[in-house]
């Protein structure tokens, strides 16, 4: 099953990395001779995959975090905007990707007949596409909120009806959404101005007051998890949840705790995501779901990550009860099992910082 929606995703993948690649970035490319090379993070050299999930939802990776994007007739949405030095190359591939998306990948039909014909195509070639209209952060963090700025200076929001001429800027570049703490925690930090978000939310959850390329967006916050602004982004029609940072392929998840993060925060994000998701079939397919950093998955391998944290809280939650110091739970080394899997003993975020902020979470609070 798995092998098989493998394949079916292959194809698609491969033709769609081509056709939205920047023509400059693939010259770029062309000129180094790095042709094949694997997406590559943080390099602003990188080069980007899109791998299309279902309906108008795409999966953006190579960018910084993994990036959600809906692409249609009513514009672009997009989930996080990577690092800031990828940015001008990621612009370039969601305007690319917007233009094969409205041209279906036909420069024009190439037959006419009495149903089809080129002519329509060359009286009125298709509109140019809809502005970017909203970005939605998931966390803080520079290389999921990096190109912020520039992608939204790019887009448009859509404003009501009697903005215009009260508030000349009220047009200006699109939405930034994200959890209020996001915008607290950027403003202490002094981000750029046109880098923060324009519209928080601090309840449960937020949702787009109206369908956008034809199906509702949920935003939930996920309380103290990764940061304390974290937001996992469900695409209802499409059965797409980009889930940000508290799940990710390539390590352990990041918890951020001087930022307000905990590892039972993760946990309960984790299950909500579960929560939302339903398998296809014996728990393969069905909902998709994007995690921050790594290879799309779907429920099962959400449900693995999540029993590997648990199991790792609770390995640690032993330790301390049986009076047992950081030094010695390190030593221990509760995460033994899946460190080939996850574990890193290098870069910016090693086994062991993630079992000292295992431990932070689970000490009593002076
Ligand atoms: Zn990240």
């Amino acid at each position: 099953m798995r092998n098989l929606l493998r394949r079916s995703l292959i194809l698609p993948v491969v033709l769609l990395v081509a056709l939205a690649l920047g023509t400059a970035a693939a010259q770029q490319r062309g000129q180094r001779g790095q042709g094949g090379q694997q997406a590559q993070q943080n390099a602003g050299t990188g080069q980007f995959e899109i791998l299309p999930i279902r309906n108008n939802v795409y999966m953006l990776a190579g960018a910084g975090g993994n990036i959600a994007l809906s692409v249609g007739p009513d514009g672009v949405l997009m989930v996080d905007t990577g690092t800031a030095a990828n940015s001008d190359r990621l612009l370039a591939a969601v305007q690319q990707l917007q233009r094969q998306v409205a041209t279906n990948g036909l420069p024009a039909w190439n037959f006419a007949a009495e149903t089809r014909s080129n002519l329509p195509r060359m009286i009125s070639p298709p509109a140019p596409p809809k502005p970017i209209r909203y970005i939605i952060d998931t966390s803080l963090d520079p290389d999921h909120t990096g190109g912020n700025e520039k992608l939204s200076q790019a887009g448009a929001t859509i404003t009501g009806g009697n903005v215009a001429g009260n508030i000349a800027d009220a047009g200006t570049g699109a939405s930034i959404i994200a959890n209020e703490n996001v915008l607290l925690r950027m403003t202490t930090a002094q981000a750029p101005f046109r880098s923060l978000p324009t519209d928080t939310y601090h309840m449960d959850s937020m949702k787009l007051s109206h369908f956008f390329n034809g199906e509702g967006v949920l935003i939930i916050h996920i309380p103290s998890a990764h940061t304390d602004g974290d937001s996992i982004v469900y695409f209802r029609g499409s059965d797409v949840i980009a889930a940000g940072d508290i799940f990710r392929m390539d390590n352990y998840p990041v918890i951020d705790v001087e930022r307000g993060g905990n590892i039972q925060g993760v946990i309960d994000g984790l299950n909500r995501i579960l929560d939302l998701s339903i398998a296809e079939f014996r728990t393969e397919g069905g909902t998709m779901v994007i995690p921050g950093h790594g290879r799309l998955c779907d429920s099962a391998d959400v449900a693995y990550y999540r029993d590997m944290v648990t199991i790792i809280r609770d390995r640690v939650q032993d330790m301390i009860k049986k009076g047992m110091s950081l030094q010695q739970i390190k030593a221990a080394r509760p995460t033994k099992d899946y460190d080939p899997r996850y574990g890193k003993t290098t870069g910016p975020w090693t086994t062991d910082m993630f079992v000292e902020a295992v431990y932070q979470s689970l000490i009593p609070k002076k």
